[in-house]
């Protein structure tokens, strides 16, 4: 059983049946919505680029010879293998892989929050704020707790490219991040790449220091208990773990896992992608999760050396996109390079074994900026 929708989700069923022996599984789905939303592409809309792309669970698991069910998972039986769903139903699994993502809440009141697929328009305001020149200074806000920082660095860069073409180039734009670096898990090249578009984009980088609070015009900053005049701050949600009984969960709500997925004290289950309590929740390294647990499930896994992960970021900028590799090692990543040429194939936002070549295949549904849908 796959409990999710999403990105890890789609990629463990793909890899099943990918394998030899995971051709014949039994596999169901359960998820509470009816499409997998694919987010990366949601920080170009506010600026006119794509709209969000969504694709039907019911067609890929159809496509995939499992079965779907709507619904979500609510608690997890270990003794009984058993998940019971929010329909009532009550599940038998040999072996489940929760793919079930994160919870998201305002974390700096205040703020404009970019939730991505459930509401662009506060940005999409202040892009409009910006073509009217009404703006004079924006703050982008990393927090703890946010997941994956990217999307942020690259509205700050959108913004400021687009403030150039419209002729609002002395809007101030602040980025403010606890990391020591920025986009610091690329630590090394990628990291100082990075640090050059934002100089390149007159963004002023803020490394090391929090934001613990908004009122409207000011941020409020530390160490220093410093202040920022900011008319717009922009945040990113922070993240929690699914809500489900029965699973153990470190203190963020995640839900504990080993290093190769496996939930402790729960024979045959797995967590992965953002639900999990793996530090970086990312959607290319979920789908690496998904595959090295889909090895697993089918036997051919390696169960002694954890599997090494591979972070590949496409940095969108308003200009050329910057394409970023590291790889995470046992202490921290190893290496880590910028290229303006995508270094994996298909070129897509997500680096995914079988996911990316699957979705290339596919005709998604487009939302309008009305919520109607066309393919
Ligand atoms: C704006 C933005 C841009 C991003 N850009 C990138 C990028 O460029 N590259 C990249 O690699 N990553 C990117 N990410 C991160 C990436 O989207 C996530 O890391 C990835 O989606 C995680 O996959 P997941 O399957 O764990 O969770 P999700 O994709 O969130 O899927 C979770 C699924 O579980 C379902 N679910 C929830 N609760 C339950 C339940 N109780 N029972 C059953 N199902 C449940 C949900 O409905 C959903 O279908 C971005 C994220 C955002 C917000």
């Amino acid at each position: 059983m796959i409990a999710g929708g999403g990105i890890a989700a789609v990629e463990t069923l793909l890899a099943l049946r990918a394998l030899p022996g995971g051709d014949g599984l039994d596999v169901t789905v359960v998820a509470p919505g009816s499409e997998l939303v694919y987010r990366p592409l949601s920080v170009g809309e506010p600026f006119g680029g794509p709209l969000l792309r969504r694709y039907p669970l019911d067609e890929i698991c159809a496509d995939r010879g499992a079965r779907f069910v709507q619904a979500a998972a609510v608690a997890v039986d270990g003794d009984m293998r058993t998940v019971t769903t929010s329909a009532g139903d009550t599940l038998h699994y040999d072996a489940l892989v929760l793919a079930t993502g994160a919870c998201a809440d305002v974390g700096l009141p205040n703020a404009v929050t970019f939730f991505a697929d459930t509401d662009t328009d506060g940005m999409r305001w202040i892009v409009r704020e910006l073509e009217d020149h009404t703006l004079r200074s924006i703050a982008f806000v990393v927090q703890p707790g946010s997941g994956w920082p990217l999307p942020l660095y690259e509205l700050a860069l959108m913004t400021a490219h687009h403030a150039a073409t419209v002729g609002a180039g002395d809007v101030e734009i602040t980025l403010v991040t606890p990391e020591d670096a920025p986009l610091g898990v690329f630590q090394g090249a990628g990291s100082a790449a990075v640090a050059r578009l934002l100089d390149d984009a007159g963004i002023r980088v803020e490394t090391s220091t929090y934001a613990h609070g908004y009122d409207g015009a000011q941020l409020l900053l530390t160490p220093g208990d410093r202040r920022l005049t900011a008319d717009r701050v922009v945040a990113l949600p922070v993240l929690s773990g699914p809500a489900i009984d029965g699973l153990p969960l470190d203190r963020d709500g995640f839900v504990r896992v080993d290093d190769h997925g496996r939930v402790p004290g729960l024979g045959g289950v797995y967590a992965i992608g953002d639900a999990s309590s793996f530090p970086i929740k990312q959607g290319g390294l979920a789908t690496q999760q998904a595959d090295a647990v889909a090895e697993l499930i089918v036997g051919n896994g390696d169960r002694t050396n954890a599997p090494q992960a591979h972070l590949r970021a496409m940095l969108l900028t308003g200009g050329e996109p910057l394409y970023l590799m590291a790889t995470l090692g046992a202490v921290g990543h190893a290496t880590s390079s910028a290229s303006r040429q995508c270094p994996w194939w298909p070129p897509h936002k997500i680096a995914a074994r079988h996911l990316a070549p699957y979705l290339a295949d596919r005709e998604p549904r487009i939302l309008t900026t009305t919520g109607a849908a066309h393919a």
